[in-house]
């Protein structure tokens, strides 16, 4: 067992999590580079229907490895159906991946082209009692993947950046109320699927995976702001918030589906 937490560091970074978690060498593992020419254009796929209310909003977290927005799921409020799962999912959280520059950062990659940054939008199946018990499951989890390009400044992103201040140790939270994460969809909601895991230990083998086809937008500025939170606590030495994702992993037997042709 590993004598320290996971992290993304030299000694406690991705190559390391097999030894605490020996599923990450398992047979359905995220992510994954997305490579469209082998994609199969399933026309049995329905389109993705999010619906998400933004009074379920309730707070943002720095949890030491990003940060993350959640929300209420005591109802079926917010929620996805539709694309390539059956029932009703509910929307726990929504987080990021990104990279120290702007050259790096998603966890999906397409035909090996990196992203600056990937949002994560975390739904769990109601088919189960609690998120807490879907997590383990086939079934448990649908994950909504979202890439972000360098482009014009993204308006809907600020009002996170803007939170950034009062988060910016590990285990600071706010409360962060009134916020659509729909504003951070793409306008095109063409998507790839594919079988999966949690992209950070215990790298469950649970999640849908659901990645859009196109990107959103984020300035050179707003990146760098997502660089100033911090891995660290408070009163620990500062270590920038930022590389803070998974490579690629194996396909080995999976295939990946497209909703568009
Ligand atoms: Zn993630």
């Amino acid at each position: 067992t590993m004598s320290h937490s996971w992290g993304y560091g030299a000694n406690n970074g991705p190559d390391t999590w097999a030894h605490g978690f020996p599923v990450a060498n398992g047979s359905r593992q995220s992510p994954i580079d997305i490579v469209p020419g082998n994609a199969s254009y399933d026309p049995q796929l329905k389109p993705l229907n999010l619906r998400y209310d933004p009074s379920t909003c309730l707070e943002i977290l720095n949890n030491g490895h990003s940060f993350q927005v959640s929300f209420g799921d005591d109802t079926d409020s917010s929620t996805l159906t539709g694309g390539p799962i059956s029932g009703t999912y509910r929307l726990k959280q929504f987080h990021f991946h990104w990279g120290a520059c702007d050259d790096r950062g998603s966890e999906h990659t397409v035909n090996g082209t990196k992203y600056p940054a990937e949002l994560h939008l975390v739904h769990w199946n109601t088919k189960y009692a609690s998120f807490g018990d879907a997590v383990k499951q086939p079934d448990g989890l649908a994950v909504v993947g979202v890439f972000l390009k360098i482009g014009s400044e993204n308006p809907n992103l600020q009002k996170l950046i803007d939170a950034f201040k009062a988060i910016r140790t590990a285990n600071k939270q706010t409360t962060f109320a009134d916020f659509n994460p729909a504003t951070l969809l793409p306008g095109c909601l063409d998507y790839w699927t594919y079988p999966g895991s949690l992209t950070t230990p215990p790298l469950f083998e649970s999640v849908t995976w659901i990645v859009c086809k196109e990107p959103i937008s984020v300035s050179s500025a707003q990146m760098a702001k997502f660089r100033t939170l911090l891995f660290s606590a408070e009163g620990e030495c500062e270590c920038c918030m930022a590389d803070n994702y998974r490579p690629p992993q194996p396909l080995k037997s999976r295939s990946v589906r497209a909703s568009f042709k």
